[in-house]
């Protein structure tokens, strides 16, 4: 903690650990103890408690997952969704008003689309980069912007530097969900963003055995955030907080390796004749190469692609490929395949997919650790 590692592969070992370290443990213990001894505090929420979110399991990786953004601070949530509506309610309030990015996670579209109103809480949709347009749906009363780092499922990029500049001519509180790319290929504190949120369940713990998040920014938002949390209840187990900071340490080993399989993967289909079209930054056939190049240090695990011959040809491709799991969620070190349509888009109807550019045919790939060749070879077989 007392020192200042520079590079976040070093971070991600040490940042935070305890000095000295506690019985010598070379591995932070687990202190799945629910309350502690009165040790004077003051404020309700310094009282040592589990939902209190101050546990040494929690301190630990609330240093480290700052350290790896080159944030202030940083909170953990008992999963994405839980950072991600907790930040969202800490921001707003009854009467107020929000600006989102149009193609946003489910859970998150359901919780604006669904829930805001029940809140009091009002929002219009921003085209990613009609920046001139943002200007129009400003209200007297828009306290925040909300975008995502890579849109899911078709990765696109959205002028994440106009977004900040936005924020800042016009007094907003800016928040980006940064899971996609995760800490090793974007911080968006450097950016200028206020809040960072993650669904710590992918790349951050990168095991699929847990579900987790994360808010990491500005000292003031985290402490308000965190307080909100106090109340909502939404806290990480120290056992989780555990599992998170295990599978957290081979975050860039995993992520090196996951953004050169990916690129590999997506050169190889995008030069493979029944392949009509692959989504994947790291292209230079990506509309937005030039922009995600400057922003991003490496383009992530995950891509997207379209076969000829329609639903059954995807259908196919997916029956006949041996080594990826046929699962929804993605950040894992097991290759996963999924088709949009039929999950995480399910709930949508035909026509709105289309109009985002998700056809029923679309094939999501979420690359792990396996080896690129093996996966390729079975690809190219399946196709
Ligand atoms: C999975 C995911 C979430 C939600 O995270 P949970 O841990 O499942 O609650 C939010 N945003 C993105 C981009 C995700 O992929």
């Amino acid at each position: 903690m007392s020192q200042n590692y520079k590079q976040i592969e070093t971070k991600l070992i040490h940042s935070g650990e305890p000095e000295p370290r506690i019985q010598g443990a070379v591995s932070m213990p687990v202190f799945q103890s629910a309350n502690f001894v009165y040790g004077g505090e003051e404020r309700y929420h310094d009282i040592k408690y589990i939902r209190l979110n101050n546990t040494p399991n929690h301190a630990v990786l609330h240093q480290k997952l700052a350290a790896l953004e080159n944030a202030d601070a940083a909170l953990v949530t008992s999963s994405g969704m839980a950072a991600i509506t907790t930040a969202l309610l800490t921001v707003l309030s009854s009467g107020d008003h929000v600006l989102v990015q149009d193609c946003l996670y489910g859970g998150t579209h359901d919780f604006v689309t669904k829930d805001f109103a029940d809140f009091g809480i009002t929002y219009d949709f921003i085209d990613r980069d009609d920046v001139d347009a943002w200007k129009n749906k400003l209200r007297p009363n828009t306290k925040a912007i909300y975008v995502e780092s890579m849109t899911n499922p078709l990765l696109q990029v959205a002028d994440l530097q106009s977004v900040v500049r936005f924020a800042k001519e016009n007094d907003l509180i800016s928040l980006i969900d940064n899971t996609f790319p995760s800490p090793y290929n974007f911080r968006p504190a450097e950016w200028g963003f206020d809040v960072s949120l993650h669904s710590c369940t992918k790349y951050l713990n990168g095991h699929s055995d847990i579900v987790a998040g994360a808010a990491i920014g500005r000292g003031e938002l985290i402490e308000k955030i965190t307080h909100k949390l106090n109340h909502l209840g939404g806290t990480l187990d120290p056992h989780a907080c555990f599992l998170l900071h295990r599978g957290m340490k081979t975050l860039a080993v995993r992520m090196k390796h996951q953004n050169e399989s990916t690129l590999k993967i997506a050169q190889f289909l995008e030069s493979h004749p029944a392949v009509s079209a692959v989504n994947y930054p790291g292209l230079e056939s990506h509309p937005r190469h030039q922009r995600a190049r400057e922003l991003f240090d490496g383009f992530s695990g995950m891509l997207s692609f379209e076969i000829k011959g329609g639903i059954e040809a995807a259908q196919r491709f997916m029956d006949r490929t041996t080594l990826p799991i046929n699962a929804p969620s993605l950040g894992g070190v097991e290759t996963l395949l999924t088709r949009p349509a039929t999950t995480s888009h399910s709930g949508m109807s035909a026509e709105d997919r289309a109009e985002l550019g998700i056809t029923d045919s679309l094939i999501r790939v979420s690359v792990g650790i396996e080896s690129t060749e093996e996966l390729i070879e079975d690809f190219e077989r399946a196709l």
